[in-house]
Parts: structure tokens; sequence; C-alpha cells
């Protein structure tokens, strides 16, 4: 185990541009990194990315490892997974982390079973203890606990949530060492890219407020109400699992353990009872109003203003007051 050092994380790119995921995870990564006193190192692929590079220093890495080459250009799991193993394999990490996005997930699993070790999915935060392991931090048992694991072989792999982990202030005074990486080309992957279906119209992990209903709505028309004051503020409309399993809304806009972590400077849940499960994906949102006429839902335990009453009151009323007053509300 001697033999492992240095914390690794993995830049995520699509279209040239780097995921916000692969900032965050250097925020943790250079906080885990300073503790136990080694480099920081991330891994890019991808081709003509040379500005994308010197940002991920600006953002904390030591050592980029950039492997620029045209098979790379678009994700593929199987050519990207075999120049990572090649790297493990020749730096040999103590860590290795990965955002939990879809990619990072279908990649992650992969590498950890080519360089034999395990791999924590999912999670939600990352510790060192006195001896220098990872605590792998993740909801278990529906949101209903959170595991502390630790992974007794090398490197110790975890892929963590989007919108969890704080990313450092760009710094472009850093200074860094880019590494170029000569890439292996797997001929044939056995996947074609034929054409890129756009993602769903709704972004909701990048939306500054988002107006989430519940079961407190009582049929997919209602929805309409939420989107009103989601418009007015410039915001998205996010909902509980329940109404997303009866088909009223699309499942990009689902909240929660199973579905989007989200992190808005402000969250309205209307009709939300707020079980564990979907707060294991909002509690994290700056503000949280919360609309419920259950005086003890336990949505109000974590919101910053709540307001006990029907939601086909209230949001009308709030959307009355906001449009009149708009300008001061969003200055
Ligand atoms: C493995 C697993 C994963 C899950 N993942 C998720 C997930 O990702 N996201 C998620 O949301 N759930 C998830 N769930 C489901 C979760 O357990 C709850 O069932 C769900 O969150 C409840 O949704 P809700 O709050 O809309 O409904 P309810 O719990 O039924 O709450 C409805 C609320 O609306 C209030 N209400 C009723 N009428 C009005 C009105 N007119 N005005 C104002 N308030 C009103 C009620 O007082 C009540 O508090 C998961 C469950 C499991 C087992």
């Amino acid at each position: 185990m001697g033999e492992y050092k240095g914390v690794m994380t993995f830049a995520e790119q699509e279209d040239g541009k780097i995921h916000p995921v692969s900032y965050e995870l250097l925020g943790k990564g250079r906080d885990i990194a300073d503790k136990l006193g080694v480099k920081l190192s991330c891994v890019l692929l991808g081709f003509q990315m040379k500005n994308e590079v010197n940002e991920l220093i600006y953002h904390g890495a030591d050592k980029i490892f950039f492997y620029d080459h045209p098979s790379l250009k678009e994700f593929d799991t199987i050519r990207y997974k075999q120049n990572i193993v090649n790297l493990v394999k020749e730096e040999k990490p103590e860590i290795f982390l990965l955002g939990a996005t879809h990619l990072g997930r279908s990649l992650g699993p992969r590498i950890a079973v080519a360089v034999k070790t395990g791999l924590t999915a999912d999670c939600i935060d990352l510790k060192v203890d006195e001896e220098g392991n990872l605590i792998q931090i993740r909801p278990a048992f529906s949101g209903n606990i959170l595991a502390h694991i630790k992974t007794k072989t090398r490197p110790q792999m975890s892929t963590v949530r989007y919108k969890v982990m704080e990313k450092r202030e760009r710094d472009p005074t850093r200074k860094g060492e880019i590494i170029m990486k000569d890439a292996e080309v797997v001929e044939n992957s056995g996947t074609n890219i034929l054409k890129k279906e756009k993602a769903g119209e709704v972004n909701i992990t990048e939306a500054d407020i988002i107006v989430s209903g519940g079961r407190g709505l009582k049929k997919p028309d209602d929805f309409k109400i939420l989107h009103e004051l989601a418009d007015l503020l410039g915001g998205v409309v996010g909902s509980s699992r329940p109404l997303v399993d009866e088909g009223w809304i699309g499942r990009e806009h689902q909240v929660g353990f199973s579905g989007n972590t989200v992190k808005p400077k402000l969250y309205f849940a209307c009709g939300i009872s707020g079980s564990s499960q979907h707060l294991a994906g909002m509690r994290d949102s700056d503000i949280i109003v919360a609309i419920n006429t259950d005086p003890s839902a336990p949505i109000f335990k974590v919101a910053d203003y709540g307001i006990v009453g029907d939601l086909y009151e209230v949001v009308p009323k709030l959307v009355d007051v906001i449009g009149k007053n708009k300008n001061k509300v969003l200055s």
C-alpha cells in the first residue's frame, strides 16, 4: 500500500468544456491532498483543449496528465478507461476521484475492476481519518442513514455527487505542471456515435431558482401554477418523485435521492412533505421556502421560511405580489 501516493481526480469534459463537477473534485481533492501532505493531480482526456488545462491548475491541481488525441475528443467509456487504467497503474495515486455524473458512473466501476480495487459510488462527503484513510460518506438505505466507508485496497476510488463539494476560487496566478501523455488508441471500442441527442430543455442542477411541486398538487395541469412563479423569477420547475413516477412531469425535473441533487439560491417546496429522500437532493439550497397545509410536515424543519397554507392560494398570491414588485424583489 505504501507505494500508492497522492490524490488524482478525473476532469470530465463535453464538447471541449470542462464539467463544473471537475472543479468541485479539485476543491475537495486539494483539501485532502493538503491534509495528507501530498500532490493533487488531475487527468484530462480530450482534443485541442490547451486553455482548459490551465483552468484545472487555477482551480487547485498541481499536475495535469493531458491526453490530447482526436480519438478522445468525444467520451467513449472503453477508450477513456484504457488510458486512465494505464495512468493509474503507472502513477499509483492513493485516492482517485470522479464525478457521480452519467459519465463518471459508467467510467469509475470499469477502472476499479481493471485495477482491482473497490469503489464507493455517489459520495456526498469525503474525509480523512487519523491514519490517512479516506472516509467515504454516502447515503444508504434510501437515504435514511449516512454510511462511512473505508476501502482496504488502493487506490481508494469514489464517485462524488455534483453540487455537494465546494470548488476553490479561481486563482490565475497558480502554477502547475502539465504532462503530455501519449494516448493508447483503441481502434474499435465497440461504440459508434451516430448522433447526439439534445438533453432535456431543463437543466435543473444548474438553476438558481427552483419551484418544486409534490403530492399537494391535485392534477398534472396544476404544475402551471408553479410555472408561473418560476417564470416570473427566472427559475425552473422541479418535482418530488411520486409525480414523476405518475408521468405528470419529466424525470429531468425530479429532485432527490434517486433524482437530481440541486443547490439553488432559492428553493420553493410546494406541497412536499420533506421525506429524507427528497431532502437528500435539496437540503443544501441557500434559502428554502416551504408551503404546506400541515404545520408538522418535516419540510418545515429544513425551511428558512415556512408558510402554513394551501399552495393553491399561497402561490398565486406570491405571483401577484412579486409581479407587482418585481424590480424591488429581484434587486
Ligand atoms: C429508494 C427510494 C428513492 C426515492 N427517491 C426519491 C427522490 O429522489 N425524490 C423524492 O422526492 N422522493 C423520493 N422517494 C419517495 C419518498 O420516499 C417520498 O415518498 C416522496 O418524496 C413524497 O413526495 P411528496 O412530498 O410529494 O408527497 P407526500 O409525502 O404525500 O407529501 C405531500 C405533502 O403535500 C401537503 N399538501 C397536500 N395538499 C396541499 C395543498 N393544497 N397545499 C400545500 N400542501 C399540501 C401535505 O400536507 C403533504 O405534506 C424515494 C423513495 C425510495 C424508497
